[in-house]
């Protein structure tokens, strides 16, 4: 196994952002919270808007909004929190023409660095803090003080202190209070992926394919659903796994649950799954996903939509709104 380095708040000094400027290029998901906690550790921060309604909003939370281009020439670390699919053409257009020789290019995800859709310059340093958890979260948890992982990555050390930069940011975003895991782009993306074009695909596999069951031996369609993960059953058992580990949560469930749970997993032949990882993971690391996505990308996504239009018309998501419905019970639909 690799080894790798976990750092944590003793390892990070934020005195390393004194006098510099964040530019926060982009104001979503990521954005919005780490500039906001970046600004409570007491980081100088502005953020970078392509003038649209949501200008008002980054007022509101008194920040200076500053069109793209100039945020990227204000700031000595610019971070590039908009979506991936955007961010190279953004970069080559407006921001690379204010870059200075010194500065930090900040992402927090490896895609675009993986795949070379961006190259920063080689007078600039790049950084990658990849928090392991929504935006939300990152706000939430900075605010309680627990914090939350990251993954931490020195693409490209020009200056010679693009690793004190990255762990300052991680400290300034709330990220070293809990643990912050030294690792390289290509990994960050690589977990990503993976996690999204194979475990989650089983996972969803794994829970229509029982739908598919039950319904088929006459058990009704809303109470197969409401055993899924409607209930939130399912997402109270993976807060405790994160919590206490899976074998630490199992003593909450029942002994014919713990029984049933562990003697059918020491049976279940996941070679199947090791194969459909292997496939999964070589067209992540030779490109072949990337390439297909990015000409997806270049037809305005009709895979996408085909997919959209196949499933919400599939006889598991139907039920699945159909209970939700009738159950008066989750959230809205959020396709
Ligand atoms: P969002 O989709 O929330 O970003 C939206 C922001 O990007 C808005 O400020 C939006 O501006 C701006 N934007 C969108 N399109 C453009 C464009 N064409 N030109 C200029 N600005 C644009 O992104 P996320 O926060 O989800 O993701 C940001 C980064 O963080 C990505 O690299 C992502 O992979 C990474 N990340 C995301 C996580 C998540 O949970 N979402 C978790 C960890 C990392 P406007 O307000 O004007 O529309």
């Amino acid at each position: 196994m690799t080894e790798t380095t976990i750092y944590d708040d003793s390892d990070a000094d934020l005195s390393v952002l004194e006098g510099a400027t964040v530019a926060m290029i982009g104001y979503g998901n990521q954005g919005r919270s780490q500039a906001l906690n970046l600004r409570d550790s007491g980081v100088e921060v502005v953020v970078g808007n392509r003038g649209d309604e949501y200008r008002e909003r980054i007022e509101d939370d008194g920040f200076e909004a500053l069109s793209i281009a100039d945020a990227a020439e204000r700031g000595d670390v610019i971070c590039l929190l908009i979506p991936d699919e955007v961010a190279p053409d953004v970069f080559d257009a407006e921001i690379e023409p204010g870059l200075e020789e010194g500065n930090t290019v900040y992402v927090s995800h490896g895609y675009n660095l993986t795949y070379d859709l961006l190259q920063p310059p080689e007078t600039t340093d790049v950084v990658l803090v990849a928090p392991r958890m929504g935006g939300w979260a990152v706000r939430e948890l900075y605010e309680s003080g627990e914090g939350f992982p990251s993954v931490l990555a020195v693409e490209q050390d020009y200056t010679g202190d693009a690793k004190a930069i990255a762990l300052a940011m991680a400290k300034g975003i709330g990220s070293t209070q809990a643990g912050v895991v030294e690792g390289t782009a290509d990994m960050e993306t690589k977990i990503d992926l993976l996690s999204e074009q194979a475990l989650l695909p089983i996972m969803m596999a794994a829970m229509t394919t029982k739908f598919e069951v039950e319904v088929a031996h006459g058990i009704p369609p809303e109470i197969v659903m409401s055993e899924l993960y409607l209930s939130y059953e399912m997402a109270e058992i993976f807060e405790e796994m994160a919590e206490r580990g899976y074998l630490g949560q199992l003593p909450f469930h029942s002994r014919t649950s713990q029984y049933g749970q562990l003697s059918r997993f020491d049976q279940f032949d996941a070679e199947p799954l090791r194969e459909f990882y292997e496939e999964q993971l070589q067209g992540i690391d030779n490109g072949s996903f990337a390439r297909e996505w990015s000409a997806e990308q270049d037809l305005d996504r009709p895979g996408l939509k085909r997919l959209y239009k196949k499933y919400r018309e599939s006889a598991f998501f139907e039920a699945e709104r159909e209970t939700m419905e009738r159950l008066d019970f989750g959230a809205e639909d959020g396709t």
